[in-house]
């Protein structure tokens, strides 16, 4: 074994999870499943996996464990870390799969580390599990909606992997890191719940004495306050999302500038899920050490998403800086509105961010609210997703798997009746289930996809407006993180640079003619392309390799690939516009005299938002996305038309409780157009 190897190993053998590896593995071997809590760092992710493929459990091109993530960047980085400390190949011992993205080899993985959404998928094609000998669902009190639709469909599949059944015995591993775990042992009928002992240090935690008015500028504030005056120990700040956390990078930087020579040393690294995975790694090196000799040591901060709350650890934080803030997802069924929303965390997860700071010595938090709010504002815990989610792709799944009694089936937390009444009725307006709620070939062939059902219909029926080909490319560029790139400082170049793709009738075309043009650039003039034109290279480059795996799919499916291209090269766009509007008449919003969108059957009053490539104000338009700020704006944004929409969907615009205005006139006349015409 390399050097590596062994300094790795003795670090290793340190963590909390080692004293407790014999104890671990007994209880497994005597329980099929078997709960386990422990403090974030103790090595839960990192070594239990590694035990179960130790103690034979696995078997190299017939059975594996694999082990959950919530998050890509989670799987991804576990991974790499733990074939790392095995000292194997990432991709052959050790392996990952995550959306359009298989790192794994089915003949030789033997670990596997896995989206839980992925996990699901799985068991769409392989309903026992059968290549799993042991499965380990980590980041089980994230309670994602994934997570908690796999918990309950292990509840059925267990009592078919019995020892001694076709299968043979499938073990079930669920790890916590908080409290919470009671909650899984009585839900898995009682399982033995194990503790991992930690091995944490006091923290003392500060609250602002005022609510802060700008918790960004509050947080670079104090990061640039820690590093001049307090004593040595990284930093680890909570941000959002991407644009909050780099513009914090940027100023804190420059914060450290202005500090002058004598200052010591202070590197900055963001961290969230759409960086490469490269600058992800860095945040695991070491901060700098001392300008010159004997002087102080440098810093290092860490500007982060929820993701290093519990699924990361960073070695050497000793301060924390918690706004309070993270993007949750929330969904009103009544309006049908799933959005991501910057809300106020949970009380829990105010914890867990701050014993972040206590993992090597003792540290300090600063909470950049009052302590006023901690206790009287802020939830004892977030709700779990699946109360806060619509649920149309988990019912499909669900139906897919053979599950069709939705109402009794295991769910921990039990959806709103009325958000899976939602999922019902959309699935049915998709053709995915008939009218008795039963699957239907369409609703199979869309089960396939691992897309949003609304954009596996548009892919499937995309051949009958002979342009798959096009919508292949929207729907794999619409899967990738922001192909446009717009930086704040550059705004109007980058405007300019996106001005060449626009199609003024459709944010969708946009994108398609900027991912069409990128395709004819020759692979070694890519980079460069893509710089001069304020494109995303690595979205770009990504939405390629997601075509390619679509279009795979679609090949077994028997969905022809048609172009609607003419011999000059430019689209027919109104056939491509009929494709969208064929999977997104739901989401259809009417011009108002007032100048602002309604939405159709929901009645909310809409705008479409300022980036958008549409530069008139059409009568109708589809929408992919409601974004619910401070005003209601529709993003990525086609226009259509009232006869598409009559003709498309006779059944889902409601003429006689549609309200007075000119949209209904023109409805009514296409209505009569069409009764004409199929008489
Ligand atoms: P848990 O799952 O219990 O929260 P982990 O297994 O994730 O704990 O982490 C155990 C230890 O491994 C931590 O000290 C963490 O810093 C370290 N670790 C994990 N990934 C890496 C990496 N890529 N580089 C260096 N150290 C890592
Ligand atoms: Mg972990």
């Amino acid at each position: 074994y390399s050097s590596r190897y062994q300094s790795i190993l003795q670090t290793r053998l340190k963590l909390p999870v080692y004293k407790f590896q014999s104890e671990l593995l007994e209880a497994v071997a005597d329980n099929q499943i078997v709960v386990i809590e422990g403090e974030t760092g103790s090595g839960k992710t990192t070594q239990i996996p590694q035990f179960l493929v130790e103690i034979g459990y696995a078997t190299p091109g017939k059975s594996c464990v694999g082990c959950t993530q919530p998050r890509r960047v989670a799987a991804t980085s576990i991974a790499t870390r733990v074939a790392e400390e095995m000292d194997v190949t990432l991709g052959k011992t050790v392996g990952y799969t995550i959306r359009f993205e298989d790192i794994s080899d089915p003949n030789e993985t033997v670990l596997k580390f896995l989206t839980d959404g992925m996990l699901l998928r799985e068991a769409m094609s392989d309903p026992f599990l059968s290549r799993y000998s042991c499965i380990v669902l980590d980041e089980a009190h994230e309670r994602t909606l994934a997570t908690d639709v796999l918990m309950g469909l292990l509840m059925e599949v267990l009592p078919k992997r019995k020892k001694g059944s076709k299968h043979g015995e499938l073990k079930v591993v669920v790890m916590s890191a908080t409290l919470d775990a009671e909650k899984f042992q009585a839900y898995f009928g009682g399982a033995p719940l194990m503790k991992v002992p930690g091995r944490t240090f006091p923290v003392e935690v500060f609250y602002t004495a005022e609510p802060e008015r700008n918790y960004l500028e509050a947080a670079t504030r104090t990061a640039i306050q820690i590093h001049q005056c307090e004593g040595p120990g990284d930093i680890l700040v909570f941000l959002t999302g991407e644009q909050e956390i780099e513009q914090a990078c940027e100023e804190i930087r420059l914060g450290a500038q202005d500090m002058g020579k004598d200052a010591s040393e202070l590197v900055v690294y963001p961290l969230y899920s759409s960086l490469p995975p490269a600058q992800q790694r860095k945040i695991f090196s070491a901060a700098p050490g001392p300008k010159v000799v004997g002087g102080k040591p440098g810093r290092k901060v860490v500007v982060s998403t929820n993701i290093a709350e519990t699924s990361l650890t960073i070695d050497g934080i000793v301060y924390v800086i918690d706004p309070g803030f993270s993007k949750q997802k929330v969904y009103n069924p009544r309006i049908r509105v799933e959005s991501l929303l910057v809300s106020p965390i949970s009380r829990a997860s105010a914890r867990q961010r701050s014993g972040r700071a206590g993992r090597t010595r003792p540290g300090k938090c600063f909470r950049l609210y009052t302590e006023q709010s901690f206790h009287n504002d802020l939830q004892e815990t977030t709700y779990p997703e699946i109360l806060r989610s619509k649920m149309s792709n988990v019912v499909l799944t669900l139906k897919k798997l053979g599950i069709d009694d939705l109402v009794h089936f295991d769910f921990m937390d039990p959806p709103a009746p009325e958000t899976l009444m939602r999922a019902l009725e959309v699935l049915n307006y998709l053709g995915a289930l008939d009218d008795e709620g039963d699957m239907t070939d369409l609703g199979r062939q869309m089960a396939e996809l691992p897309l949003d059902p609304q954009l596996s219909k548009m892919l499937i029926c995309s051949p009958d407006y002979n342009c798959s080909d096009e919508i292949v490319s929207i729907v794999a560029s619409m899967s990738v993180p922001q192909i446009f790139l717009r930086p704040r400082e550059n705004a109007k170049a980058a405007d300019e640079a996106k001005a060449q793709f626009v199609d003024n009738t459709s944010d969708h075309i946009t994108l398609l003619n900027a991912y069409a043009t990128y395709e004819e650039i020759p692979q070694a003039e890519r980079r460069d392309w893509c710089w001069n034109n304020f494109i995303n290279d690595r979205s770009i480059s990504s939405a390629e390799s997601v075509k390619k795996q679509l279009k795979g799919i679609m090949r077994r499916l028997d969905i022809p690939l048609v172009t609607c291209r003419g011999a000059n090269g430019s689209f027919d766009t109104n056939a491509i516009r009929m494709a969208l509007t064929s999977a997104m008449y739901m989401q259809t919003a009417y011009l108002q005299s007032a100048g602002n969108y309604l939405t159709v059957k929901d009645n909310q009053i809409v705008y479409v938002h300022p980036g958008s490539s549409i530069d008139s104000k059409p009568q109708w338009v589809v929408f992919e996305e409601f974004a619910l700020t401070s005003k209601n704006y529709i993003r990525t944004v086609t226009t259509t038309r009232g006869e598409w929409l009559v003709e498309m969907a006779p059944h889902y615009f409601d003429l006689e409780n549609f309200p007075e205005c000119e949209a209904k006139d023109e409805l009514m006349l296409e209505y009569k157009k069409l009764a004409r015409r199929m008489t």
